[in-house]
């Protein structure tokens, strides 16, 4: 499963990252992004600010194991701007 954020509609509250820390990060312009991690998938998919994709470029996967995490951060997030995508 994937998941994205539309940053036009983040307001920059953080909820996603302390719900899942593991999916979600913020980053020096205040806003929120989705990133896949080393220890999910061997590689990591960090964006360094530069070239920075955000929106549904930015789709990211997600492990199973993290589901009910990111669908509670999709719930609570103020901005409704979560988007998870179950196709894949
Ligand atoms: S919970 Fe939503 S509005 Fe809040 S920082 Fe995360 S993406 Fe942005």
């Amino acid at each position: 499963m994937k998941v994205w954020i539309d940053q036009d509609l983040c307001t920059g509250d953080g909820l996603c990252e302390e719900i899942a820390p593991d999916v979600f990060f913020g980053m020096d312009d205040g806003l929120f992004y989705v990133k896949e991690t080393a220890s999910n998938y061997g590689t990591e998919k960090l964006f360094d600010g530069t070239a920075n994709p955000a929106g549904a470029e930015g789709l990211a996967r997600f492990p199973d194991s993290s589901l009910e995490s990111v669908i509670e951060a999709a719930e609570e997030c103020p901005g409704e701007c979560i988007f998870i995508d179950v196709g894949e």
